[in-house]
């Protein structure tokens, strides 16, 4: 079958399906996403008029029809998406990479370059994206941290399919639990896009993030989301080496109070970059 014709069969679908999506182009974008993981396909070769084998059409079609019926994430049916151009494992204990991220990721790569710095630590590291790419386009070596067993699992098949495997390590630890500052583990920089969506909020959530994601990776019990910067925040200078740096993506209406808490743990040089919608969406600050 043309890939043409799948895409059409299944917008035709869709229609029974109006609450997906926002706007239809999101189909066209998922549909692209599919096909490349899937099959390995760009979207040229739909223009180029290419076919893809039954097996590669029956397998679609099913991920879509599963998609349109319960509203699980693609990623998540796929168990793969695609980060900064790469196609990362993702599953029930790992948050999927949003685009956001790689704001946090292209603002801590120019700070290592331009610092010259050589040791990261990534705290809640989930599928490990953010070390991965981290590790790949710097030469410093990032150490990914999280609580969940099964998502360190996730991170290094991910970083081994990436050949990444002595770049970016990766350790079980609560928060900085398993780091021994005290026997000299520093870093040059902390990066991390920890849960920050207060908890009261899940009820505002779309059905793909609120049935489908790790709670562990998103919510906070705090009322602003704020508690997981603040037990950052206050531990990092052990961690840092002198001028270190610590970088986190922000949700909403986070970057005043989360300045805040840098100021009165004694860091400065506070820096905001926006998204594209124009919210702050990662902080940077410097040890003093
Ligand atoms: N950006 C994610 C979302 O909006 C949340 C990620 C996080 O809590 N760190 O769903």
């Amino acid at each position: 079958m043309s890939i043409k014709t799948l895409k059409s069969s299944l917008k035709n679908l869709l229609n029974s399906y109006p609450d997906i999506y926002d706007k239809k182009e999101e189909f066209s974008v998922e549909f692209d996403y599919a096909l490349e993981i899937a099959a390995g396909l760009d979207k040229k070769s739909a223009l180029l008029g290419k076919d893809i084998s039954d097996e590669q059409e029956k397998y679609i079609k099913e991920i879509f029809m599963r998609r349109f019926k319960t509203r699980e994430p693609l990623a998540r049916l796929l168990g793969f998406c695609i980060f900064m151009g790469e196609k990362f494992k993702v599953n029930a204990h790992t948050l999927i990479p949003r685009p956001e991220t790689e704001l946090l990721v292209r603002t801590a790569v120019e700070k290592i370059k331009i610092n010259d710095f050589k040791s990261v630590l990534d705290i809640g590291t989930g599928s490990g994206c953010i070390a991965c790419m981290i590790a790949r386009n710097t030469n410093a070596q990032v150490l990914g941290l999280d609580i969940s067993t099964e998502a360190l699992q996730v991170a290094l098949d991910n970083a081994m399919s990436l050949e990444l495997i002595n770049k970016a390590i990766f350790r079980k630890s609560d928060i900085f639990s398993s780091i021994d500052y005290i026997h000299g583990e520093k870093f040059d920089l902390i990066v991390s896009n920890p849960p920050y969506i207060p908890k009261h909020i899940k009820p505002s959530l779309q059905t793909e993030v609120r049935d489908y994601e790790p709670e562990l990776a998103l919510f906070t019990e705090d009322e602003y989301g704020i508690e997981n910067y603040e037990k950052i925040i206050s531990q990092a200078k052990n961690y840092l080496k002198p001028g270190g740096e610590t970088i986190f993506e922000l949700g909403a209406n986070q970057s005043q109070l989360v300045s805040d808490l840098f100021l009165y743990h004694g860091f400065g040089d506070i820096e905001l970059y926006k998204d594209v919608s124009g919210n702050d969406r990662v902080i940077c600050a410097r040890s003093l």
